[in-house]
């Protein structure tokens, strides 16, 4: 069912605390944290608590979350002191994606060209 957790998905391992992340904002249905492999001097990630594979299934799925991701981006945003920064959802794999749970990244701190690689 949409929402529900899902036993093979990274995120929501970090979610249950099964797999350790560091946590940079937490509400009572989203989570952000840095990314393991960061882009940019900040690079975070927002996600839903609940499962939806990518933003546009969050969207349809579960509007009021997916504004609760958005509202939480600017949040990070504010408190990484990033007045400029790029938000990026990589959906599908040929575009990128490699974790099937929605999520923003934050990327902020050096320059940041346009078209994106
Ligand atoms: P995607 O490629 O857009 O799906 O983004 C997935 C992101 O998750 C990549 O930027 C990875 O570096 C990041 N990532 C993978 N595993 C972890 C982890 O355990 N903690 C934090 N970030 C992770």
């Amino acid at each position: 069912m949409a929402g529900e957790p899902q036993a093979d998905c990274l995120f929501c391992k970090i979610v249950a605390g099964a797999v350790p992340a560091t946590v940079v904002r937490e509400t009572e249905t989203t989570l952000a944290f840095r990314d393991i492999n960061p882009q940019a001097p900040t690079h975070v990630l927002v996600i839903p608590k609940a499962h939806h594979p990518s933003a546009a299934e969050l969207a349809a799925q579960a509007p009021e979350l997916a504004a609760d991701v958005l509202r939480e981006v600017g949040e990070v945003a504010a408190q990484e002191k990033a007045d400029s920064y790029r938000l990026v959802f990589n959906t599908g794999a040929a575009a990128g994606q490699t974790v099937f749970h929605a999520h923003a990244h934050v990327l902020a701190g050096r320059g940041l060209e346009w078209p994106p690689g």
